[in-house]
């Protein structure tokens, strides 16, 4: 199969479109599928990649309990791949990638407000209000599991063990977490979100 170039005619090879690439033809014109592919997500638990401007993002997604992949460093080219080959979301601010990729599920991030990204993506993918937060790292994207006391001592301020009864632990990188005023501060600012959309 071939794919013709809308400006010259010229035909090139199907394969060289895979993930949704394009090319630029010899006659100036961006050659690319006429429909972008879609990464094969599931929509009752959505999972996201997001390009190297949105970190802060990502750990939101992952407080959220959303299975979310972030690099500060993966190639564009990875990137997409990744989402659909994993069958996730793509988010990003480059417009540009979205030009040169012909991917779809994705959502081109406007704000540079990781809240604001936050609720943009919310409103494209219509995600749901969240169930249980803090089940997921938001440094590695780690699943988290509850720990006893005793095998946090040394791994927490002596403070905050004293004060504390509920540990999670991540299974990846081992960082320890715990409710307290911040996770307070983090439920209100996410219910406020969820409302104010
Ligand atoms: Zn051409
Ligand atoms: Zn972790």
């Amino acid at each position: 199969m071939a794919i013709r170039c809308p400006g010259c005619g010229r035909e090139y090879d199907v394969t060289l479109f895979q993930f949704g690439r394009t090319l630029r033809c010899t006659c100036g014109q961006l050659v690319g599928l006429e429909h972008r592919v879609h990464p094969l997500v599931d929509p009752a638990s959505p999972r996201f990649i997001a390009d190297a401007m949105l970190g802060r993002l990502a750990r939101w997604l992952r407080t959220l309990g959303h299975d979310t992949a972030y690099d500060d460093a993966i190639a564009d080219e990875v990137l997409v791949r990744r989402a659909l080959e994993e069958g996730r979301h793509l988010l990003t601010r480059d417009r540009r990638l979205f030009d040169e990729w012909r991917i779809g599920g994705g959502v081109l991030i406007d704000s540079d407000r990781p809240l604001d990204q936050l609720r943009e993506v919310v409103r494209a993918l219509h995600l749901p209000p969240p169930g249980r937060l803090f089940t997921r790292c938001r440094v590695c994207n780690g699943v988290l599991h509850t720990v006893d006391t005793e095998e946090v001592a040394g791994r927490v301020p002596p403070r905050v063990r004293e004060r504390t009864r509920d540990f999670a632990a991540c299974a990846t990188c081992g960082r320890i977490y715990w409710e307290g005023s911040h996770t307070d501060r983090m439920r209100a600012v996410l219910a406020g979100l969820f409302v104010r959309l």
